[in-house]
């Protein structure tokens, strides 16, 4: 794992916004600026989807991306792929080291079939993304809520192809940064799940920073 450090100044970022604990954000990214996301607790996952801001059909896509860079975890270096071969973003520093896009967003459904009957009423990452698409209110809904990214998530593939949810490699302070390559919106639900070790069982608030990119 390669570990690579931003030289960009938090003081210099034209947004900064912390996402609470559970909670969605949605907001645009223009092509050229930069976009960090700040572990701030520790461990926590922070699922995430992007869509060209032209045409929202036009959305990240997990396979493409990992089929292009031959390798299943993300990282420095990697590009964000959409479904119609647009690089959306480029991972330019990671201090975490690698995140996941395999393991999925957590569903009330899901939790039901995991854990109990009982939790199905729980805070979910899917209805968050819904309720977050259904706010932004430029005509996006269920279909778009496609396959996700999941930052600072430890999902490890074992050498027999097994899927496996681990405690989180990330600390506070970790960040994960990119350049968009294209006018993008980014859609993040900030984990509000409880019932894995994806958030060490205590969510915590995420903050994003967005950087102008260099003029001229
Ligand atoms: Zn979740």
């Amino acid at each position: 794992m390669t570990l690579v450090e931003s030289k960009l100044d938090p003081n210099d970022a034209v947004y900064r916004h912390v996402i609470p604990a559970g909670e969605p954000w949605m907001h645009e990214l223009r092509a050229g600026q930069y976009f960090r996301i700040v572990d701030l607790g520790g461990n926590q996952a922070v699922d995430t989807l992007f869509y060209n801001a032209h045409d929202y059909s036009d959305r990240y896509s997990a396979q493409d991306t990992i089929q292009s860079q031959g390798n299943l975890y993300l990282t420095t270096g990697t590009q964000l792929k959409s479904t119609g071969g647009t690089v959306l973003l480029t991972i330019v520093a990671d201090t975490c080291g690698r995140h996941d896009t395999l393991g999925g967003a957590c569903a009330n459904e899901s939790n039901m079939v995991r854990y109990s009957i009982e939790k199905r009423y729980m805070h979910a990452c899917r209805s968050s993304f819904l309720k977050a698409v259904i706010e932004w209110g430029q005509g996006m809904d269920k279909r778009d809520i496609a396959n996700n990214i999941n930052f600072f998530m430890n999902v490890p593939v074992t050498p027999e192809g097994k899927l496996t949810f681990e405690d989180g490699i990330s600390e506070p302070g970790k960040y994960v940064e990119m350049r968009a390559e294209a006018d993008v919106i980014a859609l993040i639900s900030n984990c509000p799940q409880l019932n894995n070790p994806c958030n060490a069982y205590n969510p915590t608030p995420v903050e994003v920073l967005i950087w102008d990119g260099p003029r001229g």
